[in-house]
């Protein structure tokens, strides 16, 4: 079965792992903040903090524009449960606005009926948090206007964007934004193995989130509130979780985003390649916005036609030709745990029309020519 994703690991990778197995500390040595600042230069922010997951650099970067009981984000149906999931391990609570029909992005026109819907209730939208789906931006610039007009923050998801750039930023700048995260799973354009970051301009954001990733405390000298104590002391300003990211998969994250550019170009000329082998096929492939370069985590193509039954004919035709073909998103507010919560089939036609209708072709830096023809035939078979 060729995979709709899978990370690439070069001799590089295993030696960068190696050694820090091999060196004094596993955990909380110097890798980690390598990593972080490799990041941090690369796509232009001032801060940057790794964790175990993007689903909790989400969570510590929600706690720390002080998301709590009371508030709300409002976030794109058509996105990983994290994104919507860490908003109410914050005890806030969660609304979705409609995405746009053709790039599957947030769609400011919705989002800002969202948002005046909710003025007039006179409840107070804490955060707007795009998701840049397929690693395509959001139109920051228009997200940016409404969330100044409501007085919003805005926290991007980027889980699948590192390596996109939106007008002359790369994304990750946090121009539009308090903060940006990053996903470092195996399917995504760099991998740690498990991991995630937040990127920031914003130093006590930053502060905030390295103290949560690590149980609330700190050890550094100007932040004790009580001072000259000993060498063993620390101290807990807030309350924490243990996020933290270990040396290996430091090792790691800084070996592969080394290469970062190079993996980004194979998934454009792999994009590039799809574009021009389905062209005479019955299908739509990704629309590229304009002023903005997509890290192309996803290929997502939609059948202009036909149901959801068609579109599981197609996906099961192709998963019997060997082709690990996904589907992004089930929309979040259709999951059962959300439903229990009030959503309800309708609310967000153009994200539950779209998730009737696509399919995620195998998208990875190591698709072969070879194999990517073999996904093109079998999408020409299952079609028919
Ligand atoms: C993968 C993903 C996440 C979560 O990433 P993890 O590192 O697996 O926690 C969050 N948001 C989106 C949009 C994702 O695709």
């Amino acid at each position: 079965m060729i995979p709709y994703g899978r990370q690439t690991i070069t001799e590089e990778d295993e030696a960068a792992v190696l050694e820090a197995l091999r060196s004094e500390l596993i955990t909380q040595g110097p890798r980690v903040a390598g990593f972080e600042n490799a990041i941090a230069k690369k796509v232009g922010a001032d801060h940057c903090v790794c964790v175990n997951s993007a689903t909790s650099a989400l969570h510590i970067a929600y706690l720390a524009i002080d998301l709590g009981p009371g508030d709300l984000i409002i976030t794109s149906p058509n996105t990983f449960l994290a994104t919507a999931n860490a908003a109410l391990l914050c005890g806030a609570d969660v609304d979705f606005a409609d995405i746009d029909p053709d790039t599957f992005n947030l769609d400011a026109k919705a989002l800002a009926e969202r948002l005046e819907l909710h003025r007039r209730a006179g409840r107070r939208v804490k955060a707007i948090v795009p998701v840049h789906f397929a690693g395509q931006p959001c139109d920051m610039a228009e997200i940016a206007a409404l969330a100044q007009a409501h007085g919003a923050r805005i926290i991007e998801d980027a889980a699948h964007a590192i390596g996109a750039r939106y007008g002359d930023h790369a994304v990750g700048a946090c121009t539009h934004s308090d903060a940006v995260i990053f996903s470092f799973h195996p399917v995504k354009i760099i991998t740690s193995a498990e991991g995630g970051a937040a990127t920031t301009n914003n130093a006590e954001i930053a502060l905030a989130m390295a103290k949560l990733r690590s149980h609330g405390q700190t050890r550094a000298a100007d932040e004790l509130i009580r001072k000259d104590q000993g060498a063993w002391y620390y101290e807990q300003h807030v309350l924490g979780l243990n996020y933290r990211m270990t040396e290996l998969q430091a090792a790691l994250g800084a070996s592969q985003i080394s290469r970062i550019d190079a993996l980004i170009q194979r998934r454009v000329a792999i994009a590039d390649r799809y574009d021009a082998m389905l062209a005479d096929l019955d299908v739509i492939c990704p629309v590229r916005a304009p002023g903005r370069a997509s890290a192309w985590h996803l290929y997502v193509i939609k059948l202009p036609s036909g149901d959801a039954a068609r579109r599981r004919r197609v996906f099961e035709r192709m998963r019997a030709a060997g082709i690990g073909v996904q589907v992004h998103y089930i929309p979040v507010h259709l999951q059962p745990y959300y439903m229990d919560r009030g959503f309800k089939v309708g609310d967000y036609p153009v994200a539950e029309s779209t998730y009737d209708r696509v399919i995620s072709l195998p998208m990875f830096a190591d698709l072969t020519l070879d194999e990517q023809e073999r996904v093109a035939r079998a999408l020409r078979d299952a079609l028919n």
